[in-house]
């Protein structure tokens, strides 16, 4: 493992000599949007080309927001310097740097959107009346071709007067409202978001003051984030032990920011994390319960996404495209590890809620996604770059970004496998701790490929784990892989019964979901926002967009929805589009449907072994 190690000792010696890069961020402004920023980036005289971040870490597009820069200036000397963009490449700015400069001075301002235009997580809001994000990907231009490994930055930024601030990135001095920080690389600069705001609130949830929740919100009474969750992160820590045996952090932050402004999303990085939810996303009772596992989440790609990344993610610089296909297991594990199994061994979820969100799943990839039978799951990881822009309508038939969920029953299919082969010996536990583990280690990234993984599988338990996952990734399959349920002791079933996380999300979601039954989801006014493509709504004419006014002459509720359903008779729906309106008849008789687990009496109750926390009580 030194072997490994030293290599990068010498990059980080080699680029400390070079150290003549400074980016100083203004956030003074940044309530109204506008965050100024200046850079003294070292130059020869010659031709220069800079470069604005696309490809950005964790979110695997092209969505670095080259749209908001404006006002940019190129300096030598006191000099303006002409630019011109690249007739090709948007993305890059070419100077001539004068004879006898060492250094170009460049200034331009980073405009936070009032709201989102896109898909990427730069392409939203990250500035309010009382709190800032400062994502320095979008504050920097960089020489074309260098290695952001390779290339030093000093930054500096000032925030507004009075304002709290929280960041991974090492601070060398401050005062009052400016802040210096350490000299350090540009790929840590970029994974190193800082949170600033108003009201702010640090929350130490690990021992030894390495881990803490620092919540920065629109108001003060959305801090309170209550004891019983902040003990859910306290056992995060203790179970991620547990499960890796190892770190690759020295230390971490979760910056989670508050405001109804704000896109509700979050970002991985090394050290920290940027999640954004509503005002009331740590204090509602059903924001919590949404916002909670986020956190387990992003904190396992500490782990799976950033310390260990797909060769085709692990890119030289922030130009370089990124190759989407091993994201089923950098988002897919985390989606199995952070967002299900993490989630019942901190108490972030019930056992039983745990299970309705896995049902939950399951039903969906099962029942609403026609697009499995042309698709293969690898293609929507493979397409993934081109997704950033997709519409929310027609996701059943095209499929959205489903290596993130349908790997949950994929890795829950290769643990159960794992523990059947071994008698319960081996679990994929075991693999986590190969894979992610030991030795501990700042943050750096070991790249892999899918052979890696299998190599790793064999190692906790010799099988043709390849074909394992060709035969359910890489090809069409017009089912999930359910019998991972069955080999845990549970099958899934359909009833009447609401399923928790489904209703979860209709509260959250403000719309009804009877995607089970009439193959819809309708939003509170009675627009319909997607419809299963080939399912009973479908079949009627209904499509997304149109607006139901009224179900067999009543009128448009989603209670009068749910009660004409289970009245089990053919339902004729009312909907308006443009100066249209008409009524279509959905020919449905079978009531209400929702998924759930049920336990199988005479297997093994496997699930809630994987369930159970393995951390030492405290
Ligand atoms: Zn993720």
């Amino acid at each position: 493992m030194k072997r490994v190690l030293l290599p990068l000792a010498f990059v980080l010696l080699a680029s400390a000599a070079l150290a003549q890069n400074t980016v100083s961020v203004d956030a003074t402004e940044c309530r109204r949007g506008i965050f100024h920023t200046h850079l003294t980036i070292a130059a020869k005289a010659g031709p220069l080309t800079l470069v604005y971040p696309k490809w950005i870490p964790g979110e695997h597009m092209p969505t670095g927001p080259i749209t908001q820069l404006a006002g940019l200036h190129v300096t030598s000397n006191g000099s303006e310097l002409h630019w011109t963009r690249d007739l090709v490449d948007p993305f890059a700015f070419h100077v001539d740097v004068p004879a006898g400069a060492s250094s170009v001075d460049v200034d331009f301002d980073y405009m936070s959107p009032a709201s989102t235009f896109g898909g990427g997580y730069g392409e939203s809001a990250n500035a309010t009346q009382h709190l800032g994000m400062i994502l320095f990907n979008q504050v920097v231009l960089y020489p074309a071709g260098a290695r952001t490994d390779d290339i030093t930055f000093k930054a500096s930024v000032k925030i507004p007067a009075g304002w709290k601030f929280d960041t991974a990135l090492p601070i060398a001095a401050r005062e009052a409202d400016h802040v210096d920080f350490q000299p350090v690389s540009l790929t840590t600069l970029v994974d190193s978001p800082i949170a600033a705001g108003d009201y702010q609130r640090i929350v130490p949830v690990g021992d030894n003051a390495n881990e803490h929740v620092t919540i920065t919100a629109d108001s003060a009474s959305a801090l309170a984030m209550n004891d019983a969750r902040i003990d859910n992160i306290r056992r995060l820590v203790a179970e991620t032990d547990a499960l890796f045996g190892a770190r690759h952090y020295r230390h971490y932050t979760w910056l989670v920011t508050l405001s109804d402004l704000l896109e509700p999303q979050g970002l991985e990085h090394h050290e920290s994390t940027d999640i954004r939810q509503v005002e009331k996303g740590l204090t509602g009772s059903d924001e919590t319960a949404r916002a909670i596992t986020i956190l387990s989440h992003e904190f396992v790609h500490s782990w799976n996404g950033k310390y260990r990344r797909p060769a085709g993610l692990a890119t030289p610089d922030y130009q370089a495209p990124m190759i989407g296909e091993l994201l089923y297991v950098y988002e897919g594990m985390t989606r199995y590890l952070g967002d299900f199994v993490l989630s019942a061994r901190t108490g972030m979820r019930t056992p039983e809620e745990d299970r309705e969100f896995a049902a939950y799943i399951a039903g969906n990839l099962d029942r609403n996604r026609p697009g499995r039978n042309w698709r293969p799951l690898v293609d929507t990881a493979v397409g993934v770059s081109a997704m950033g822009l997709a519409p929310n309508e027609e996701v059943p038939y095209r499929r959205s970004l489903d290596y993130y969920d349908e790997m949950l029953p994929v890795w829950l299919d290769v643990d159960t496998t794992i523990r059947a082969k071994t008698n319960g010996a081996k679990s994929l536990d075991d693999f986590a701790k190969v894979f992610f583990g030991a030795p501990s280690t700042s943050p750096m990234v070991k790249p892999y490929t899918l052979d890696d993984v299998a190599a790793a599988l064999n190692a906790v338990t010799p099988n043709d784990w390849k074909s394992f996952i060709y035969a359910r990734v890489y090809s069409v399959t017009p089912h999930p892989p359910l019998n991972a349920f069955e080999q845990a002791g549970w099958r899934l079933v359909w009833n009447d019964t609401p399923n928790w996380y489904e209703a979860l999300r209709e509260r959250l979601a403000k719309q009804t979901d009877v995607s089970f039954s009439l193959g819809m989801w309708v939003k509170g006014d009675g627009t319909i926002s997607d419809v299963v493509f080939g399912s009973p709504a479908y079949a009627a004419g209904l499509m997304p967009g149109m607006k139901v006014t009224s179900v067999n002459g009543r009128k448009y509720d989603g209670d009068v929805l749910r009660e004409e359903i289970r009245a089990a008779k053919a339902l004729d729906v009312v909907a308006e589009q443009a100066s249209f309106s008409g009524t279509f008849r959905i020919d449905y008789h079978g009531g209400e449907r929702h998924p759930h687990l049920e336990r199988i009496a005479d297997r093994p109750d496997v699930l809630s072994d994987i369930m159970r926390p393995h951390a030492a009580a405290k």
